[in-house]
Formats: C-alpha cells, sequence, structure tokens
C-alpha cells in the first residue's frame, strides 16, 4: 500500500479505538497532538525495510541508509512486517517514550504507546490486502493475505488501490467522525492544557 493509504488507515484505526473505548481519564492536549503524531509515524513505521519508503526518502542520505536498514532487516516485508517485529517496535518505542518522558511531563506515553502500536497494526492489516501478503506469523516464513486468493487481492499503488481503497478508508473515517462526533468533541473538551 503507499503512505497516502497507510496515513489515512492509521488516523481511522486510532479513532475507532479511541470512540470504542472513549477513555474516561483526562487527556492533556500535548498528550493528544503527540499521540496523532505517533499514530502517522507508526501508520508508516513497518516500511523502514523498504529504500523507497517516504520515511528514507525525505533524508539527503536517506536512500542509503534505507538500503542498508533494509538488507538488515531481512529485506521488504520481513521483520517489522510481522508480529515479532511489532511486538519488537512496541518494546523500542517504550524505551524511547520513557527516555523521553522528562523533557514531555504533560504527556501521557502510554497513551501514545498505544496511538503508535494502532498505526502499526493498522498498516499490516491493510498491507495483507496486497498481492504480497504479510508474513504475520515469522519466523515461520508464509506470508498471509486476505482474501487468501491472491489474484483477488490488490495491486500496491494500482488504481483500485487509489481510486477505491483510498477513498474507503476516507469513508470509513468520515463515517465513524460523524457517528462519534459529540463523544470525539467531548474528549477534546474534557483535556487539559499542557
Ligand atoms: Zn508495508
Amino acid at each position: 500500500m503507499i503512505a497516502r493509504t497507510h496515513d489515512l488507515a492509521a488516523i481511522t484505526g486510532l479513532i475507532i479505538v479511541v470512540v470504542a473505548i472513549s477513555p474516561s481519564q483526562q487527556l492533556h492536549l500535548a498528550t493528544i497532538l503527540v499521540a496523532v503524531l505517533a499514530n502517522q509515524i507508526g501508520g508508516i513505521a513497518p516500511d523502514i525495510d523498504q529504500p523507497t519508503a517516504p520515511f528514507w526518502r525525505n533524508l539527503p542520505i536517506g536512500g542509503l541508509f534505507g538500503r542498508m536498514i533494509g538488507r538488515m532487516l531481512g529485506g521488504h516485508r520481513f521483520l517489522t512486517h510481522s508480529l515479532i517485529g511489532l511486538a519488537l517496535m512496541g518494546f523500542l518505542v517504550n524505551l524511547l517514550l520513557v527516555f523521553l518522558q522528562p523533557i514531555m511531563p504533560n504527556v501521557q506515553i502510554e497513551y501514545v504507546w498505544w496511538a503508535f502500536m494502532i498505526g502499526m497494526v493498522s498498516h499490516l492489516v491493510m498491507d495483507s490486502f496486497t498481492k504480497e501478503g504479510v508474513p504475520w506469523l515469522l519466523p515461520i516464513p508464509v506470508k498471509f493475505g486476505f482474501p487468501p486468493l491472491k489474484r483477488m487481492r490488490i495491486t500496491t499503488g494500482k488504481n483500485l488501490e487509489k481510486f477505491v481503497v483510498l477513498p474507503l478508508v476516507g469513508l470509513v473515517l468520515v463515517v465513524v467522525s460523524v457517528t462519534y462526533y459529540s463523544d470525539l468533541v467531548d474528549l477534546f473538551r474534557r483535556h487539559v492544557v499542557g
């Protein structure tokens, strides 16, 4: 899937989880902002194994780094596209957040962590709809996809993704946001400034 689809899927996933669990705790505005950022990073993070990922494209020598990291991670759609990779990234991101906590004291890092993880899971779910599939159960070297029949799945970056899948994800985002509008407004109304 292309980055734009992943971005949209990540925020849609986040909003679905938020309205499903409707956190009763007061959130700092800083938490909400950092969580949304973390969610978007999580949404494209698995593609750090891809030299051409937007993640690397925007860095000056990103192409070179991207190729090196990609090779270390076993090539595209390998470690970072599996449950083990998900657990590993979750562990590392938790370490990073704990490390960063002193410079962002008002940010409730457990929410940021969840937002990141939701972004990452949404990435793997979306990639599962593509022809390549996702090696969910590494080290078992089988790539899973939905529907199970490969030729019924999507080719990344083709018109079906751009003009059907992307708008569909957008539609889900709009429908959920409109349906739970008051819950979402309430979440912002209850936030603490800082
Ligand atoms: Zn991917």
